[in-house]
């Protein structure tokens, strides 16, 4: 990911380049869907004297200004990504808690359309799937083996 890429999406945006903004938009353009944790421990050692603080802070900023999408899946912290504006959805491991992609299948958001919105003008749906993630299902098939040969 090349820096000058990622000060320009920051200029564009209306935000001053710094060099937390762009370590956060390098993290997550590696490793999308991390939480702010994750982001802070990933960006420490290539920005140290960073604190979670700080992290939290320009996740808000980048956020606040369309560069990331928050997610929140139920039970747990709010993740972070880089895929912003294609009403994609996520597939969530109920076992690990690991976040996937799930393009929509239907198009443009709002892709499901509620049979009653209550008078709402509704702008994006947003699809949690569960389910358990294929390291999840290889373990539990591993348990189950073992069971059966007890
Ligand atoms: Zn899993
Ligand atoms: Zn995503």
């Amino acid at each position: 990911m090349d820096a000058a890429r990622l000060e320009s999406e920051l200029r564009e945006a209306g935000l001053k380049a710094t060099r937390g903004r762009l370590g956060v938009l390098e993290v997550l353009t590696h490793h999308p869907h991390s939480d702010a944790e994750t982001v802070f421990r990933s960006l420490f050692p290539m920005l140290p004297g960073t604190s979670i603080q700080n992290v939290h802070n320009v996740l808000g900023d980048l956020t606040a200004a369309g560069l990331l999408r928050r997610i929140e899946p139920a039970g747990s912290p709010a993740r972070y990504e880089r895929r912003v504006g294609d009403n994609h959805h996520h597939v969530v491991c109920t076992a690990c808690g690991a976040v996937g992609d799930v393009d929509c299948v239907v198009g443009h958001a709002p892709c499901l359309d509620p049979s009653d919105a209550g008078g709402f003008a509704i702008s994006t749906a947003e699809v949690t799937f569960w389910g358990l993630c294929p390291s999840c299902q290889a373990r539990s098939e591993r348990a189950h083996h073992d069971e059966g040969e007890r």
